[in-house]
């Protein structure tokens, strides 16, 4: 960030972004240290307080259910966390229990099982060379997307569930081991505790972007992981978080299907601030590691000038 910007940043009032906005936690893995590689969004246990501190001298923390419920939303504010590490039990449990902030874990029920990670597949692939060779025996992908494999394997283009399948099936034929970054996350019952500060929301069985599925695939996906949290005797939220977040990532489909099955709100991950006044949609931000106040600051700015709202 430049001087000037960091200069003119600085000088933006908290009360500006108070009058407007809501920021939205989202974070992913939270714990003492990081033996993971890169491509996970994991943010310290000191500097996961730091920010809380820092937003709770302006804003209150609430659930994200009450948050939606609630008709103003002045001054609240919730923290979600997504995909289920282990250790946001095992090691943040402590930050949020000192700082009295309830949390709600939005979870992929198919981890519980031991599957692994979709996504892990594809980066399997790429870090071992093998892309070359999978597209070679692809229906779905051709030599156009083999330096982009990464992007063009979530995009809504190519279902999901075929992908993994294609991948499976290669993964088979070539006697590969694939482990999963997923081994961090929930992988047991004993995970789901009743804890008066900790929820649990819905996030699909198997992550996959879901506008990439028909809707039947979609009813199930979601339905799998409604069902699976139905089963236990834990604080359930009636939100739905949306695999990878994106605008692009659900259509029509999948607000039917949502509404089917009774969830009425949507959480989205694009990293903006949310505005009081949109309902059945709430943005979230992601402040991994960075200054919170600068971080608010910056997004304040850029939605003003990209929206005007
Ligand atoms: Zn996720």
């Amino acid at each position: 960030m430049n001087i000037l910007k960091k200069i003119l940043l600085f000088f933006i009032p908290i009360k500006f972004i108070l009058n407007k906005y809501n920021p939205i936690f989202v974070y992913h893995s939270l714990g003492i240290t990081s033996n993971f590689n890169v491509n996970i969004d994991h943010v310290d246990l000191k500097t996961l307080e730091k920010q809380l501190k820092y937003i709770q001298k302006y804003w209150k923390f609430v659930t994200i259910d009450e948050f939606v419920n609630v008709k103003n939303k002045k001054g609240l504010t919730s923290l979600t966390v997504d995909d289920g590490y282990k250790n946001v039990i095992n090691e943040a449990l402590g930050v949020f229990e000192k700082l009295e902030i309830p949390i709600t874990i939005f979870i992929n029920s198919s981890t519980f099982k031991g599957k692994v990670f979709w996504r892990d597949k594809v980066r399997y692939l790429i870090q071992h060379k093998m892309i070359d060779k999978f597209i070679k025996s692809s229906k779905l992908f051709n030599e156009n997307d083999i330096n982009n494999f990464y992007y063009i394997s979530k995009n809504p283009k190519f279902n999901s569930k075929q992908v993994e399948k294609e991948i499976d099936d290669f993964i088979s034929n070539e006697n590969l081991k694939v482990s999963s970054s997923h081994n961090f996350c929930f992988d047991s019952e004993k995970y789901l505790i009743n804890h008066p500060l900790v929820t649990y929301g819905n996030h699909s069985a198997n992550h996959y972007v879901l506008s990439s599925l028909n809707k039947e695939e979609q009813y199930q996906d979601i339905l799998e992981c409604k069902n699976f949290l139905g089963r236990f005797d834990i604080n359930r939220s009636n939100i739905f978080c949306l695999p990878f977040g994106g605008v692009n990532t659900f259509n029509e489909d999948t607000i039917s299907v949502l509404n089917n099955l009774n969830y009425k709100t949507l959480l989205l991950t694009e990293n903006k601030l949310n505005n009081f006044s949109i309902k059945h949609k709430i943005n979230r931000i992601m402040p991994k590691n960075l200054a919170i106040n600068f971080f608010l600051k910056k997004l304040y700015l850029k939605q003003i000038i990209d929206n005007k709202i």
